[in-house]
Protein backbone atom coordinates (compact mmCIF):
# COMPACT_ATOMS: atom_id res chain seq x y z
CA UNK A 1 0.00 0.00 0.00
CA UNK A 2 1.31 3.24 -0.75
CA UNK A 3 1.51 6.27 1.03
CA UNK A 4 -1.53 7.89 2.25
CA UNK A 5 -0.36 11.66 3.44
CA UNK A 6 0.72 13.89 0.91
CA UNK A 7 3.79 16.34 0.66
CA UNK A 8 4.10 19.24 -0.59
CA UNK A 9 6.77 21.08 -1.27
CA UNK A 10 7.28 25.00 -1.98
CA UNK A 11 9.01 25.84 -5.28
CA UNK A 12 12.42 28.30 -4.83
CA UNK A 13 15.74 29.25 -6.14
CA UNK A 14 17.09 25.61 -5.40
CA UNK A 15 14.55 23.79 -7.60
CA UNK A 16 14.24 26.21 -10.41
CA UNK A 17 15.17 24.53 -13.57
CA UNK A 18 12.97 20.75 -14.85
CA UNK A 19 15.53 18.32 -13.71
CA UNK A 20 15.42 19.30 -10.03
CA UNK A 21 11.08 19.63 -10.37
CA UNK A 22 11.59 15.92 -12.43
CA UNK A 23 13.82 14.75 -9.18
CA UNK A 24 11.36 16.39 -6.68
CA UNK A 25 8.08 14.23 -8.50
CA UNK A 26 10.21 11.37 -8.58
CA UNK A 27 11.05 11.67 -4.55
CA UNK A 28 7.25 11.95 -4.15
CA UNK A 29 6.19 15.32 -3.88
CA UNK A 30 2.56 15.76 -4.25
CA UNK A 31 1.27 19.09 -4.10
CA UNK A 32 3.71 22.03 -5.03
CA UNK A 33 3.63 25.33 -3.58
CA UNK A 34 4.28 28.48 -5.16
CA UNK A 35 4.99 31.00 -2.20
CA UNK A 36 3.67 34.52 -4.45
CA UNK A 37 5.19 36.47 -1.54
CA UNK A 38 8.70 36.21 -2.71
CA UNK A 39 7.87 36.05 -6.33
CA UNK A 40 7.10 38.87 -9.03
CA UNK A 41 4.71 37.81 -11.59
CA UNK A 42 7.08 36.33 -13.85
CA UNK A 43 8.46 34.07 -11.46
CA UNK A 44 5.25 33.03 -10.96
CA UNK A 45 4.44 32.26 -14.51
CA UNK A 46 7.87 30.58 -14.36
CA UNK A 47 7.55 28.12 -11.75
CA UNK A 48 3.48 27.32 -12.86
CA UNK A 49 4.78 26.73 -16.02
CA UNK A 50 7.78 24.51 -15.54
CA UNK A 51 5.28 22.29 -13.04
CA UNK A 52 2.90 21.79 -15.71
CA UNK A 53 5.95 20.50 -18.04
CA UNK A 54 7.18 18.16 -15.60
CA UNK A 55 3.47 16.82 -14.39
CA UNK A 56 3.20 16.22 -18.37
CA UNK A 57 6.59 14.38 -18.00
CA UNK A 58 5.81 12.58 -15.34
CA UNK A 59 2.36 10.87 -16.09
CA UNK A 60 1.09 11.74 -13.11
CA UNK A 61 -1.30 13.90 -11.10
CA UNK A 62 0.59 17.25 -9.20
CA UNK A 63 -1.52 19.72 -7.20
CA UNK A 64 -0.54 23.29 -8.18
CA UNK A 65 -1.20 25.60 -5.64
CA UNK A 66 -0.71 29.34 -5.64
CA UNK A 67 0.10 30.73 -2.17
CA UNK A 68 -1.30 34.88 -2.06
CA UNK A 69 0.70 37.04 0.27
CA UNK A 70 -2.41 38.35 1.32
CA UNK A 71 -2.94 41.33 4.50
CA UNK A 72 0.92 41.19 5.66
CA UNK A 73 2.68 44.39 6.32
CA UNK A 74 6.21 44.81 5.35
CA UNK A 75 9.26 47.41 6.29
CA UNK A 76 10.46 49.31 3.19
CA UNK A 77 13.93 49.95 2.19
CA UNK A 78 16.87 50.12 4.61
CA UNK A 79 19.89 52.22 3.96
CA UNK A 80 22.60 49.88 3.31
CA UNK A 81 20.46 46.98 3.28
CA UNK A 82 20.36 46.14 7.35
CA UNK A 83 19.51 48.20 9.90
CA UNK A 84 20.98 46.79 14.06
CA UNK A 85 18.28 47.35 16.55
CA UNK A 86 19.70 47.56 20.35
CA UNK A 87 17.55 47.16 23.37
CA UNK A 88 16.44 49.88 24.88
CA UNK A 89 16.52 52.12 21.98
CA UNK A 90 13.64 54.13 20.00
CA UNK A 91 12.49 53.27 17.38
CA UNK A 92 9.22 54.42 14.70
CA UNK A 93 7.47 53.02 12.18
CA UNK A 94 5.82 55.68 9.83
CA UNK A 95 3.82 55.04 6.80
CA UNK A 96 6.04 58.01 5.15
CA UNK A 97 8.23 56.87 2.40
CA UNK A 98 11.83 57.57 3.73
CA UNK A 99 14.30 55.20 3.64
CA UNK A 100 15.02 53.01 6.94
CA UNK A 101 17.71 52.82 9.15
CA UNK A 102 18.58 52.51 12.82
CA UNK A 103 15.83 54.95 13.84
CA UNK A 104 13.27 54.18 11.71
CA UNK A 105 11.98 52.26 8.83
CA UNK A 106 8.61 52.48 6.62
CA UNK A 107 5.71 49.68 6.98
CA UNK A 108 3.15 49.61 4.79
CA UNK A 109 0.53 49.82 7.84
CA UNK A 110 -2.94 51.60 7.73
CA UNK A 111 -2.53 55.10 9.38
CA UNK A 112 -3.05 55.72 11.95
CA UNK A 113 -2.84 51.86 13.08
CA UNK A 114 -6.72 50.73 14.23
CA UNK A 115 -6.51 49.83 17.62
CA UNK A 116 -2.54 49.93 18.53
CA UNK A 117 -2.26 50.89 21.94
CA UNK A 118 1.12 51.72 24.07
CA UNK A 119 2.54 48.75 25.77
CA UNK A 120 1.07 46.46 22.80
CA UNK A 121 3.87 44.09 21.34
CA UNK A 122 4.91 44.56 17.64
CA UNK A 123 7.00 41.56 16.19
CA UNK A 124 9.23 42.21 13.27
CA UNK A 125 10.70 38.91 11.04
CA UNK A 126 8.72 36.36 12.57
CA UNK A 127 9.57 37.31 15.92
CA UNK A 128 13.37 37.80 16.03
CA UNK A 129 12.73 41.36 16.43
CA UNK A 130 10.74 42.34 19.42
CA UNK A 131 9.63 46.42 20.26
CA UNK A 132 7.13 47.42 22.52
CA UNK A 133 4.68 50.29 21.62
CA UNK A 134 5.18 53.92 23.26
CA UNK A 135 3.11 56.00 21.51
CA UNK A 136 0.92 56.09 18.19
CA UNK A 137 0.18 59.54 16.72
CA UNK A 138 -1.55 59.53 12.85
CA UNK A 139 0.83 57.38 10.58
CA UNK A 140 3.70 57.15 13.18
CA UNK A 141 4.07 54.44 15.61
CA UNK A 142 6.99 55.57 18.43
CA UNK A 143 8.07 52.19 20.21
CA UNK A 144 11.11 50.90 22.50
CA UNK A 145 13.08 47.96 21.39
CA UNK A 146 12.71 44.72 23.82
CA UNK A 147 14.79 42.44 22.04
CA UNK A 148 17.35 43.51 19.21
CA UNK A 149 18.90 42.15 16.01
CA UNK A 150 19.42 43.03 12.21
CA UNK A 151 16.47 43.98 10.23
CA UNK A 152 16.28 44.27 6.66
CA UNK A 153 13.94 45.19 3.84
CA UNK A 154 10.68 43.56 3.35
CA UNK A 155 10.66 41.51 6.51
CA UNK A 156 7.45 40.71 7.88
CA UNK A 157 5.85 42.99 10.82
CA UNK A 158 2.79 42.38 13.07
CA UNK A 159 0.97 43.95 15.74
CA UNK A 160 -0.13 40.20 17.77
CA UNK A 161 -3.52 40.43 18.15
CA UNK A 162 -4.72 44.00 16.74
CA UNK A 163 -7.11 43.69 13.86
CA UNK A 164 -5.59 45.98 11.05
CA UNK A 165 -8.28 46.88 9.01
CA UNK A 166 -6.16 45.75 5.61
CA UNK A 167 -8.06 44.69 2.97
CA UNK A 168 -8.27 40.46 2.57
CA UNK A 169 -6.35 40.80 -0.92
CA UNK A 170 -3.85 43.66 -2.21
CA UNK A 171 -3.64 44.62 -5.85
CA UNK A 172 -0.17 42.43 -5.82
CA UNK A 173 -2.48 39.54 -5.01
CA UNK A 174 -5.27 40.27 -7.50
CA UNK A 175 -2.49 40.61 -10.05
CA UNK A 176 -0.98 37.36 -8.84
CA UNK A 177 -4.49 35.76 -8.61
CA UNK A 178 -4.98 36.26 -12.54
CA UNK A 179 -1.71 34.99 -13.52
CA UNK A 180 -2.40 31.90 -11.40
CA UNK A 181 -5.97 31.43 -12.91
CA UNK A 182 -5.03 32.19 -16.37
CA UNK A 183 -2.21 29.42 -16.46
CA UNK A 184 -4.81 27.02 -14.53
CA UNK A 185 -3.22 26.54 -11.09
CA UNK A 186 -5.26 23.71 -8.97
CA UNK A 187 -5.23 25.81 -5.70
CA UNK A 188 -5.36 28.79 -4.40
CA UNK A 189 -4.27 29.80 -1.11
CA UNK A 190 -4.50 32.99 0.87
CA UNK A 191 -2.25 33.72 3.87
CA UNK A 192 -3.26 36.04 6.89
CA UNK A 193 -7.48 34.77 6.66
CA UNK A 194 -9.31 36.33 9.44
CA UNK A 195 -12.88 35.26 8.72
CA UNK A 196 -15.02 33.57 6.21
CA UNK A 197 -15.57 36.74 4.53
CA UNK A 198 -11.97 37.04 3.56
CA UNK A 199 -12.50 33.08 1.64
CA UNK A 200 -15.92 34.31 0.31
CA UNK A 201 -14.02 37.41 -1.28
CA UNK A 202 -11.54 35.16 -2.71
CA UNK A 203 -13.72 33.21 -4.24
CA UNK A 204 -15.93 35.82 -5.76
CA UNK A 205 -11.90 37.37 -7.40
CA UNK A 206 -11.38 33.76 -8.99
CA UNK A 207 -14.68 33.55 -10.38
CA UNK A 208 -14.32 37.00 -12.04
CA UNK A 209 -11.08 36.09 -13.68
CA UNK A 210 -12.77 33.32 -14.65
CA UNK A 211 -11.36 30.79 -12.69
CA UNK A 212 -13.63 28.02 -10.29
CA UNK A 213 -10.20 26.55 -8.06
CA UNK A 214 -11.25 25.43 -4.89
CA UNK A 215 -9.85 27.65 -2.04
CA UNK A 216 -7.65 26.65 1.25
CA UNK A 217 -7.07 29.21 4.01
CA UNK A 218 -3.73 29.38 5.55
CA UNK A 219 -4.60 30.10 9.71
CA UNK A 220 -2.02 31.77 11.46
CA UNK A 221 -3.32 34.56 13.22
CA UNK A 222 -5.15 34.59 16.23
CA UNK A 223 -8.28 35.96 15.33
CA UNK A 224 -8.51 33.27 12.60
CA UNK A 225 -7.93 30.75 15.59
CA UNK A 226 -11.43 32.78 17.23
CA UNK A 227 -13.13 32.13 13.88
CA UNK A 228 -11.49 28.88 12.63
CA UNK A 229 -15.11 26.71 12.66
CA UNK A 230 -16.60 29.64 10.03
CA UNK A 231 -13.21 29.49 8.10
CA UNK A 232 -12.89 25.66 7.89
CA UNK A 233 -16.43 25.79 6.58
CA UNK A 234 -16.09 28.32 4.43
CA UNK A 235 -12.79 26.72 2.45
CA UNK A 236 -11.94 23.82 0.54
CA UNK A 237 -9.06 22.99 3.00
CA UNK A 238 -7.01 24.52 5.36
CA UNK A 239 -3.48 24.79 6.35
CA UNK A 240 -2.08 25.08 10.10
CA UNK A 241 0.79 27.49 9.70
CA UNK A 242 2.98 27.67 12.18
CA UNK A 243 5.15 30.45 11.00
CA UNK A 244 3.24 32.70 11.39
CA UNK A 245 1.06 31.16 14.39
CA UNK A 246 4.43 30.67 16.73
CA UNK A 247 4.37 35.03 16.38
CA UNK A 248 1.09 35.87 16.81
CA UNK A 249 0.48 33.11 19.49
CA UNK A 250 2.79 31.96 22.21
CA UNK A 251 5.16 29.05 20.39
CA UNK A 252 4.08 27.02 23.78
CA UNK A 253 0.63 26.69 22.30
CA UNK A 254 1.36 25.88 18.55
CA UNK A 255 1.08 22.35 18.79
CA UNK A 256 -1.76 21.88 20.47
CA UNK A 257 -3.47 24.37 18.20
CA UNK A 258 -2.00 22.27 15.74
CA UNK A 259 -3.64 19.06 16.76
CA UNK A 260 -7.28 20.73 17.38
CA UNK A 261 -7.39 22.16 13.55
CA UNK A 262 -6.27 19.34 11.88
CA UNK A 263 -8.52 16.92 13.87
CA UNK A 264 -11.82 19.92 13.17
CA UNK A 265 -10.32 20.16 9.86
CA UNK A 266 -10.36 16.20 9.08
CA UNK A 267 -13.53 15.37 10.87
CA UNK A 268 -15.30 18.02 8.16
CA UNK A 269 -13.00 15.84 5.04
CA UNK A 270 -11.37 18.90 4.03
CA UNK A 271 -7.92 18.22 3.42
CA UNK A 272 -5.47 19.79 6.18
CA UNK A 273 -2.20 20.69 5.76
CA UNK A 274 0.51 21.41 8.52
CA UNK A 275 3.32 24.00 7.39
CA UNK A 276 6.62 25.27 8.33
CA UNK A 277 9.85 24.23 10.13
CA UNK A 278 9.04 20.55 9.56
CA UNK A 279 12.59 19.60 8.89
CA UNK A 280 14.35 23.35 8.60
CA UNK A 281 17.74 21.69 9.52
CA UNK A 282 17.53 20.40 6.41
CA UNK A 283 18.56 23.24 4.84
CA UNK A 284 22.00 23.19 5.94
CA UNK A 285 21.93 19.25 6.30
CA UNK A 286 21.49 16.39 4.53
CA UNK A 287 19.92 14.34 7.75
CA UNK A 288 17.23 16.03 9.85
CA UNK A 289 16.87 15.98 13.69
CA UNK A 290 15.14 13.08 15.59
CA UNK A 291 12.89 16.02 16.79
CA UNK A 292 11.97 16.95 13.20
CA UNK A 293 11.08 12.89 12.20
CA UNK A 294 8.79 13.00 15.79
CA UNK A 295 7.12 16.39 14.17
CA UNK A 296 6.28 14.34 10.88
CA UNK A 297 5.84 11.27 12.63
CA UNK A 298 2.86 13.03 15.23
CA UNK A 299 0.98 14.81 12.31
CA UNK A 300 0.69 11.87 9.90
CA UNK A 301 -0.78 10.03 13.48
CA UNK A 302 -2.62 13.46 13.95
CA UNK A 303 -4.18 12.07 10.78
CA UNK A 304 -3.00 15.68 8.30
CA UNK A 305 -3.88 14.87 5.21
CA UNK A 306 -0.82 16.85 4.10
CA UNK A 307 2.53 17.91 5.31
CA UNK A 308 4.32 20.94 3.50
CA UNK A 309 8.34 21.69 3.15
CA UNK A 310 8.79 25.29 2.76
CA UNK A 311 12.52 26.39 3.12
CA UNK A 312 14.08 23.23 2.61
CA UNK A 313 12.76 22.90 -0.90
CA UNK A 314 12.61 26.30 -1.78
CA UNK A 315 16.04 27.75 -0.38
CA UNK A 316 17.71 24.14 0.53
CA UNK A 317 21.11 22.70 -0.08
CA UNK A 318 19.17 19.06 -0.51
CA UNK A 319 15.53 19.50 -1.59
CA UNK A 320 15.37 16.34 -3.21
CA UNK A 321 16.56 14.64 0.42
CA UNK A 322 14.12 15.97 2.04
CA UNK A 323 11.25 15.13 0.03
CA UNK A 324 12.63 11.76 0.32
CA UNK A 325 13.21 11.25 3.71
CA UNK A 326 9.90 13.14 4.73
CA UNK A 327 8.78 10.22 2.76
CA UNK A 328 9.94 7.32 4.37
CA UNK A 329 9.35 8.91 8.02
CA UNK A 330 5.66 9.34 6.87
CA UNK A 331 5.26 5.68 5.29
CA UNK A 332 7.26 4.55 8.75
CA UNK A 333 4.64 6.21 10.90
CA UNK A 334 1.66 5.20 8.80
CA UNK A 335 1.93 1.34 10.14
CA UNK A 336 0.65 2.86 13.13
CA UNK A 337 -2.07 4.80 11.81
CA UNK A 338 -5.37 4.37 14.29
CA UNK A 339 -7.68 3.57 11.16
CA UNK A 340 -9.72 1.74 13.68
CA UNK A 341 -10.33 4.73 15.88
CA UNK A 342 -10.21 7.00 13.24
CA UNK A 343 -13.36 4.84 11.86
CA UNK A 344 -15.50 5.12 15.33
CA UNK A 345 -14.64 9.02 15.83
CA UNK A 346 -15.80 10.04 12.01
CA UNK A 347 -19.10 7.59 12.22
CA UNK A 348 -20.24 9.92 14.97
CA UNK A 349 -19.71 12.74 13.12
CA UNK A 350 -22.01 11.79 9.86
CA UNK A 351 -25.21 13.31 9.06
CA UNK A 352 -28.01 11.83 7.18
CA UNK A 353 -26.72 12.71 3.99
CA UNK A 354 -27.24 10.02 1.08
CA UNK A 355 -23.45 10.41 -0.16
CA UNK A 356 -21.91 10.86 3.65
CA UNK A 357 -23.44 7.95 4.70
CA UNK A 358 -22.85 5.98 1.79
CA UNK A 359 -19.60 6.48 1.99
CA UNK A 360 -19.13 5.56 5.45
CA UNK A 361 -20.65 2.44 4.79
CA UNK A 362 -18.34 1.56 1.92
CA UNK A 363 -15.53 2.22 4.21
CA UNK A 364 -17.08 -0.32 6.74
CA UNK A 365 -17.34 -2.86 3.98
CA UNK A 366 -14.10 -2.24 3.02
CA UNK A 367 -12.47 -2.91 6.10
CA UNK A 368 -15.13 -6.18 6.97
CA UNK A 369 -13.56 -7.42 3.12
CA UNK A 370 -10.01 -6.55 3.57
CA UNK A 371 -10.60 -4.83 -0.11
CA UNK A 372 -8.10 -4.00 -1.83
CA UNK A 373 -9.11 -0.85 -3.17
CA UNK A 374 -12.04 1.98 -2.19
CA UNK A 375 -12.78 2.63 -5.76
CA UNK A 376 -14.82 5.98 -6.29
CA UNK A 377 -16.60 6.67 -9.76
CA UNK A 378 -16.85 10.80 -9.44
CA UNK A 379 -16.66 14.05 -11.56
CA UNK A 380 -15.80 16.45 -8.78
CA UNK A 381 -13.88 14.28 -6.75
CA UNK A 382 -16.00 15.35 -3.73
CA UNK A 383 -17.23 11.44 -3.41
CA UNK A 384 -13.16 10.61 -3.35
CA UNK A 385 -12.92 13.12 -0.74
CA UNK A 386 -15.99 11.70 1.35
CA UNK A 387 -14.26 8.20 1.51
CA UNK A 388 -10.87 9.69 2.85
CA UNK A 389 -12.59 11.63 5.31
CA UNK A 390 -13.12 8.70 6.96
CA UNK A 391 -9.02 7.47 6.76
CA UNK A 392 -10.03 3.68 5.66
CA UNK A 393 -7.44 0.95 5.65
CA UNK A 394 -7.98 0.54 1.96
CA UNK A 395 -6.75 2.69 -0.59
CA UNK A 396 -9.05 5.09 -2.50
CA UNK A 397 -8.82 5.44 -5.76
CA UNK A 398 -10.45 8.18 -7.61
CA UNK A 399 -11.48 7.70 -11.12
CA UNK A 400 -12.67 10.66 -12.72
CA UNK A 401 -13.07 12.29 -16.55
CA UNK A 402 -11.10 16.14 -15.49
CA UNK A 403 -7.42 15.67 -15.15
CA UNK A 404 -7.59 18.91 -12.94
CA UNK A 405 -10.05 17.24 -10.64
CA UNK A 406 -7.53 14.50 -10.41
CA UNK A 407 -4.66 16.79 -9.34
CA UNK A 408 -6.80 18.98 -7.18
CA UNK A 409 -7.42 15.56 -5.44
CA UNK A 410 -3.45 15.52 -4.92
CA UNK A 411 -3.71 17.27 -1.67
CA UNK A 412 -5.99 14.77 0.29
CA UNK A 413 -5.05 12.25 2.44
CA UNK A 414 -4.77 8.56 0.56
CA UNK A 415 -6.17 9.58 -2.78
CA UNK A 416 -5.04 7.83 -5.79
CA UNK A 417 -6.64 10.00 -8.39
CA UNK A 418 -6.66 8.46 -11.84
CA UNK A 419 -8.47 10.00 -15.17
CA UNK A 420 -11.07 7.62 -16.90
CA UNK A 421 -14.11 8.30 -18.81
CA UNK A 422 -16.68 8.06 -16.76
CA UNK A 423 -19.84 8.19 -19.80
CA UNK A 424 -21.76 5.24 -20.31
CA UNK A 425 -24.44 2.48 -18.44
CA UNK A 426 -23.05 1.72 -14.78
CA UNK A 427 -21.99 -1.67 -16.10
CA UNK A 428 -19.89 0.05 -18.69
CA UNK A 429 -18.17 2.52 -15.73
CA UNK A 430 -17.70 -0.55 -13.70
CA UNK A 431 -16.25 -2.87 -16.09
CA UNK A 432 -14.11 0.51 -17.21
CA UNK A 433 -13.43 1.08 -13.66
CA UNK A 434 -12.13 -2.83 -12.67
CA UNK A 435 -9.80 -2.88 -16.38
CA UNK A 436 -7.94 0.28 -14.86
CA UNK A 437 -7.37 -1.06 -11.65
CA UNK A 438 -6.06 -4.17 -13.10
CA UNK A 439 -3.94 -2.22 -15.57
CA UNK A 440 -2.34 -0.04 -13.10
CA UNK A 441 -1.96 -3.20 -10.57
CA UNK A 442 -3.89 -1.79 -8.19
CA UNK A 443 -5.88 -4.88 -7.63
CA UNK A 444 -5.24 -8.88 -9.19
CA UNK A 445 -6.85 -12.08 -9.66
CA UNK A 446 -8.68 -13.32 -5.75
CA UNK A 447 -8.50 -9.76 -4.60
CA UNK A 448 -11.92 -7.95 -2.98
CA UNK A 449 -12.44 -4.07 -4.07
CA UNK A 450 -15.21 -2.10 -3.57
CA UNK A 451 -16.64 0.31 -6.05
CA UNK A 452 -18.69 3.70 -4.81
CA UNK A 453 -21.10 5.35 -8.01
CA UNK A 454 -24.39 7.59 -8.61
CA UNK A 455 -26.72 6.02 -10.56
CA UNK A 456 -30.37 7.58 -11.29
CA UNK A 457 -33.51 5.64 -9.96
CA UNK A 458 -36.53 5.63 -11.06
CA UNK A 459 -38.13 8.29 -8.41
CA UNK A 460 -34.71 9.97 -8.13
CA UNK A 461 -33.13 11.78 -11.16
CA UNK A 462 -30.08 12.54 -9.22
CA UNK A 463 -26.59 10.22 -9.92
CA UNK A 464 -24.77 11.68 -6.72
CA UNK A 465 -23.36 8.50 -5.02
CA UNK A 466 -25.88 6.49 -3.97
CA UNK A 467 -24.43 2.62 -4.79
CA UNK A 468 -21.55 -0.24 -3.22
CA UNK A 469 -20.38 -2.50 -5.33
CA UNK A 470 -18.66 -5.19 -4.22
CA UNK A 471 -16.62 -6.92 -6.73
CA UNK A 472 -14.55 -10.38 -6.63
CA UNK A 473 -11.84 -10.02 -9.31
P1 LIG B 1 4.34 31.53 4.87
O1 LIG B 1 3.19 30.67 5.54
O2 LIG B 1 5.50 30.62 4.60
O3 LIG B 1 3.72 32.06 3.64
O4 LIG B 1 4.61 32.58 5.89
C1 LIG B 1 3.43 29.54 6.32
C2 LIG B 1 3.52 29.84 7.79
O5 LIG B 1 3.38 30.99 8.23
O6 LIG B 1 3.72 28.88 8.53
MN1 LIG C 1 2.76 32.64 7.09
Amino acid sequence: MGRRARIMATMGPSVSDPQSVDSLIEAGMDAARINASHSRPEEIERSITLLKEARERAGKPLAIVLDLMGPKMRVGEIKGGVAVLRFGQDFTLTTSPVQGNEHRVHVDMPAPPPDLLPGDEVLMDDGAIRLKVVKVRGGEVSCRVILGGELRPRKGVSFPGRRMNLPALTGKDLDDLRMGISLGVDWVALSLVRSAEDIKLLRKEIVECGGSQPVLAKIESGEALQNADEIIEASDAVMVARGDLGVERPIEEVPLIQKELVRRTALKGKPVVVATQIMESMVYHPYPTRAEASDIANAVLEGADALMLAAETAIGKYPVKAVEMMGRIISRAEGANPYEAWLRERERLIGQGTVEATCFAACELAGQVEARALVAITESGFTALQLSRFRPRSPVVALTPHAGAADRLKLAWGIEPLCMKTSGSLETRLRRAVRLLEEMGLAGKGDRVVLVAGLKGPRDPSSTTNLIKVEML
